[in-house]
């Protein structure tokens, strides 16, 4: 028996083993997946929690969203020992595997920043909305806020989900607006980038949205230390805030630096087209744990699962890899008043307006705002749970299109 071992059971995880399990014959390979927690959160869910939607509704039983013919093995991971290719178990049971599949993603870091985790300030005053204790404790902290500076904020990049925080600043000035107090609230958005997102056309249309809700921009802002009511940057700039949510640092799993196999942030270096780890040819990395030139996204790890179970087919045949994936990621930018936008964009393309997936007929509108793209947002957790996670077909390409794209002067 050959033994497929999967490490994470989040998006990436649960949907290339569901995939592998009908496509790999049942009495030659084994699938085995690690994973520490009970609960699989849907994390873009995290976003609404602070706003009133029921955070019951943002996870679901691991056990129950794997197929049938994959063990479970909950635990956490200690280390990975590739040249016995073995994984060594926190409780010290190693798991021999041929082929390994790491998917433990990124993590919020806010050990990482000097003063975020301080106790009289963290989920007092300082708010990160990346879990799901912080999203419920800001849903809280939200509805006892009195008014007064209220910064968002990005700690470095890259971070999963890289437009959630603007996400988060559109919805906060919305809701603010519902409840008649946004005259009371200065709101900030304090970003490392030079402008509102990494790509220029994106930053020129997501930085006019913030300036249309005046919200002020702070970019270039590198922290260095949070202190009581203030962000402090390298450069020796100060941010006040009354309330602070921030992104901590995002960085892939300890035991991904404990096994040799990481970069400074422990992601995991791999080829950008296959996925296949730089130094272990029995080593794969798929979603955010790799350190892939495009966005951390649910979108890209559903793309690039796409190109990789027929790459790991041949792979395991002895034959090459022809399958290329391209660094395909699509977001929905949620905007507020029920209104969003759509990015698509891969290593070579920015995100550029237009129609998707159908060239002028949509229904999804590229960086520019509508209802139906907000539909879309919110269709997503339901397309999530019943086809992308049991890693059914969806009919869109893995590729991304230029058909529908108008580039921009
Ligand atoms: C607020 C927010 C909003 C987002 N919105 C969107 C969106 O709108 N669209 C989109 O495409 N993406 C979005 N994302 C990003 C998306 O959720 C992630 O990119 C995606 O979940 C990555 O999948 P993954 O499998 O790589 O990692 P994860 O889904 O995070 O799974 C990693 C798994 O590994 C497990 N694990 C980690 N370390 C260990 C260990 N040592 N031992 C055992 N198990 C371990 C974890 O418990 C976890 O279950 C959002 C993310 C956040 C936080």
């Amino acid at each position: 028996m050959r033994r497929l071992l999967v490490l994470g059971a989040g998006t990436a995880g649960t949907m290339v083993a569901n995939k592998l399990r009908r496509r790999l014959d049942r009495d030659e390979w084994d699938i085995t997946v690690v994973e520490q927690r009970d609960r699989h959160y849907y994390q873009p869910g995290f976003l609404f929690i602070p706003f009133g939607a029921a955070p019951a509704t943002a996870f679901r039983p691991t056990g129950s969203l794997l197929r049938s013919g994959i063990t479970l093995r909950r635990g956490e991971i200690d280390r990975v020992l590739p040249a016995e290719s073995e994984v060594l178990l926190a409780g010290g049971e190693r798991l021999p595997y041929d082929q390994l599949v790491i998917a433990t993603g990124v993590e919020p870091r806010p050990d990482q920043t000097p003063g975020m985790l301080d106790p009289d300030r963290w989920r007092r005053n300082v708010f990160d909305f990346y879990t799901y204790e912080g999203a419920v404790a800001l849903s809280h902290a939200l509805r006892r806020f009195p008014g007064g500076r209220l910064v968002v904020h990005v700690t470095d990049l890259p971070i999963k989900c890289p437009v959630a925080p603007l996400e988060f600043a559109f919805l906060a000035d919305a809701w603010l607006r519902e409840r008649g107090m946004r005259d009371r609230v200065e709101l900030v958005y304090a970003t490392p980038l030079a402008g509102a997102f990494t790509k220029p056309v994106a930053a020129r249309h997501l930085g006019a949205m913030l300036d249309e809700r005046k919200i002020a921009l702070e970019p270039d802002f590198l922290v260095e230390r949070v202190e009581e009511h203030r962000l402090v940057s390298y450069d020796d700039r100060e941010i006040a805030y009354d309330l602070l949510v921030t992104v901590p640092l995002n960085m892939g799993a300890e035991y991904v630096a404990r096994s040799g196999l990481g970069d400074e942030l422990n992601l995991v270096p791999v080829d950008r087209h296959t996925l296949l780890s730089t130094a272990w040819s029995n080593i794969f990395a798929l979603g955010d744990a790799n350190d892939l030139p495009t966005s951390k996204a649910g979108s890209v790890a559903h793309f690039s699962v796409e190109v990789f179970v027929d790459n790991f087919l041949q792979h395991v045949r002895g034959e090459p890899m022809t399958g290329r994936f391209d660094g395909h990621a699509n977001c929905f930018v949620e905007s507020g008043a029920g209104r969003g936008l759509l990015i698509d964009f891969n290593y070579e393309t920015e995100p550029l307006p237009g129609s998707y997936p159908l060239p002028g007929v949509g229904p999804f509108r590229l960086l520019k705002e509508s209802p139906v793209n907000h539909w879309g947002k919110l269709a997503f957790r339901w397309l999530y749970w019943n086809v992308l996670l049991p890693g059914r077909p969806v009919p869109l390409p893995a590729q991304m299109s230029m058909a529908g794209k108008h580039p921009e002067e």
